[in-house]
């Protein structure tokens, strides 16, 4: 839970901003209706909050003296105004307030929750400056360092490189076209042979009038491209926008390639990694194991204690099998069937199976259902293609239902 502070006389729009906050169980309001009321909150407890918004003229504090207030309280200050000024606009944001947003429509007061969303995930992102010029590297961390990012600097090419290959987990590169020794462009294209666009971030920055510089840049890689001198307000958008589309990005393909019930891999990724594992293995004459899984009588419980408590019982069985085989291959190849690609022998694989039976049974899933039970079938041979190595473990699978289930069948 975030505390917000909202420091706002208008009626009208503490009425909207309470209806947002309603749709955010994370964040919880505390209004302020002045600047009198605002400085006694902070003065008691200024720790507690998270973030603030604050409009810029109060009836005590007509001139933004609450943006003052709130930043002697280093908090991150959204401002809201009701009139557009735009030599206002770079003094309040030269002074450090994460963004100035108009109180003009819906979408105004929506783009200030986005901020402060992203404000609560910025501590996590890395970005890395990467400029020759001093005052240049300044005047950046100056405007995007309200908005809580990790901050490095780089002066030039080698330096730049150096850094990424030390923290691989930087997420954006501000990066300046022309330094010396390796030019903004060419570190680009040497990046993405490296790493993917959903992987790291880049906006190329220059002074260049040409049109053409920015087109090479995107078309070599590039997220984004700034021209100088570009304005605080500019860079943030940016900054904001690039890593919005990257998120969405790594959510789209964590939805493609994980179970959405579960969480485990799905059928499609299982056989992505499996083919790979297939050709290390054959490049080194490895033998693999593969295990299939079923849950037994699954029909009964969907049927008796209805569809939910299948469910559960598939949420509750895939964490249980998560934890037995915890840097193993693992999945769920459809209903209530899983699979297991791994190095090891088939008996120790059939060891860790039985604990896994005996946890499954102790497991709750739903009131009065029988304890959860499952067959599996497990094959060991030579990696020849997942699909027969997934065949014979599926005919063991079947020996095992048929035998009776709970039980292993292994070649
Ligand atoms: P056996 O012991 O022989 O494996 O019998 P079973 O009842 O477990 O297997 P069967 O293949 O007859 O039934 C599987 C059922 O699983 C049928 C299907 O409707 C159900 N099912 C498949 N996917 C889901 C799911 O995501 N959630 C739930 N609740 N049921 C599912
Ligand atoms: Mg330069
Ligand atoms: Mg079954």
């Amino acid at each position: 839970m975030r505390n917000i502070l909202v420091i706002e006389d208008s009626p009208l729009v503490l009425k909207i901003l309470a209806h947002l906050f309603r749709q955010e169980p994370d964040l919880e309001p505390v209004f302020c209706a002045s600047l009198a009321e605002a400085e006694v909150m902070l003065e008691t407890s200024a720790g507690l909050f998270f973030a603030a918004i604050v409009d810029l003229h109060l009836p005590d504090a007509p001139d933004g003296e609450s943006v003052d207030l709130v930043m002697r309280h280093r908090l991150p200050c959204i401002v809201l105004s009701g009139s557009y000024n735009e030599q206002r606009r770079d003094e309040l944001l030269m002074k450090g307030v994460v963004d100035y947003v108009l109180k003009e429509s819906q979408h105004s007061y929506e783009y200030a929750f986005r901020l402060l969303h992203r404000l609560d995930h910025n501590s996590h992102i890395k970005i890395l400056i990467a400029d020759d010029s001093n005052a240049q590297r300044r005047y950046i961390r100056h405007i995007i360092e309200p908005h809580h990012y990790q901050i490095l600097e780089a002066s030039d090419g080698r330096e730049t490189l150096r850094l990424i290959a030390e923290q691989p987990d930087i997420d954006l590169l501000i990066l300046d076209h022309s330094m010396p020794g390796v030019s903004g462009f060419d570190l680009v294209k040497l990046l993405r042979q490296k790493f993917k666009l959903n992987e790291l971030i880049i906006i190329g920055v220059s002074a260049d009038p040409k049109g053409s510089l920015s087109a090479q840049f995107i078309k070599h890689g590039a997220d984004d491209f700034l021209r100088k001198p570009f304005c605080p307000e500019e860079l943030n958008c940016r900054v904001m926008n690039t890593l919005e589309r990257r998120d969405l990005l790594q959510a789209l393909k964590k939805a493609a390639e994980y179970d959405a019930l579960t969480g485990l891999r799905n059928r499609r990724s299982f056989y992505e990694r499996g083919m790979r594992m297939i050709q290390q293995a054959q490049q080194s004459g490895q033998h693999l194991s593969v295990a299939m899984l079923d849950i037994d009588h699954f029909k009964h419980i969907n049927d008796g204690f209805g569809h939910a408590s299948g469910d559960s019982a598939l949420v509750v069985f895939a964490k249980a099998f998560a934890s037995a085989f915890p840097d193993t291959l693992i999945g769920r190849l459809g209903g209530e069937e899983f699979a297991l690609l791994s190095p090891l022998d088939a008996a120790d694989l059939s060891a860790t199976i039985d604990s896994l039976r005996q946890r499954c049974a102790t497991l709750y899933y739903a009131n009065g259902a029988p304890p959860l039970s499952f067959s599996a079938g497990i094959y060991r041979g030579e990696a020849e293609d997942l699909e027969s190595l997934l065949h014979e473990a599926d005919q063991r699978l079947y020996q095992a239902k048929q035998s009776g289930r709970a039980r292993t069948v292994l070649a």
